[in-house]
């Protein structure tokens, strides 16, 4: 991808090294929604979410201090493009875009849901409208995932951005609403139709991405292998040899893969009507 030296978002918090306080009182997040890219680890993903297993967290960031400024800067950029995108479509509508804020920090940090960890990937919390990234998490993409590449970590990005969106236009809060009134197949397949929307807008993005010629060879496909990494089937063979499609919250890999395209392809939000289709 095309990101060096080009304008980056000024809505960042960074804050690295900070160092994390996870254990003690109220750790986790427990009940609050988040929006998460992936089912990692255990964590329940169905909206109302349990105390993520954390094993994982306390961990010693592996990227190299260059690996680290260059995601630093990547993430920085790839937000930005997310802005002059998602500005563009509410200027057309007649309003006005707020953008999330995006944190930067490393292992666990305090959210307006609770305490964030790394070991629960990169998330959206709705209450306070931001983005929470470990960029740790492009090694995890890497050796767990098998999905690798800065295209790769633009769509995460993207995607969690996608949440944001969801939550200015009312989406999220009316369907977490709708969530609680059924039972747990029912607001899994809820779930679900939130992700693979949220796949569809950072598809919004790609289509941008190519437009303005964001894109090397080879990035579409990684931007795509990327939402196919992280499909509910996928992870859950990989965790547990196995995949429990009642249980799916964020879709199969094909379905990831499917609406990421249909954004990519469109660059209309009007295609993104994952509500209204089976
Ligand atoms: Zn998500």
């Amino acid at each position: 991808m095309r990101w060096q030296g080009r304008k980056q978002s000024s809505n960042v918090e960074d804050r690295r090294g900070q160092g994390s306080r996870i254990g003690g009182k109220g750790t986790g997040i427990i009940g609050i929604i988040i929006l998460l890219v992936g089912a990692y680890y255990g964590v329940d993903l169905s909206g109302v979410v349990g105390t993520p297993q954390i094993g994982t967290a306390a961990q010693q960031s592996s990227l190299s201090s260059e690996q680290e400024a260059q995601l630093n800067e990547l993430s920085r950029v790839v937000l930005a493009d997310t802005e002059a995108v998602w500005a563009d479509y509410f200027s057309k509508r007649g309003s006005r875009y707020t953008p999330a804020t995006l944190v930067l920090y490393t292992a666990g940090t305090q959210t307006a849901c609770g305490t964030g960890q790394a070991a629960m990937g990169p998330f959206y919390c709705p209450a306070d409208r931001k983005v929470y990234l470990d960029l740790s998490f492009y090694e995890d993409m890497r050796k767990k995932l098998g999905a690798a590449g800065d295209a790769a970590f633009a769509y995460v990005i993207a995607h969690e951005v996608g949440h944001h969106v969801q939550n200015l236009l009312g989406i999220l809060p009316q369907v977490n609403q709708a969530q609680q009134s059924v039972g747990k197949t029912q607001a899994n397949a809820l779930s679900v139709k939130l992700e693979l929307q949220a796949d569809c807008f950072a598809g919004i993005w790609a289509h941008y991405a190519v437009n303005q010629k964001l894109f090397e060879e080879g990035d579409i496909e990684e931007a795509v292998a990327a939402a196919e990494a992280v499909g509910d089937d996928r992870l859950q063979q990989q965790a547990q040899g196995y995949a429990v499609p009642d249980s799916f919250t964020h879709g199969s890999s094909a379905q990831r893969m499917e609406w990421f395209k249909r954004g990519m392809q469109g660059g209309d939000i009007n295609q993104c009507n994952t509500f209204a289709s089976n």
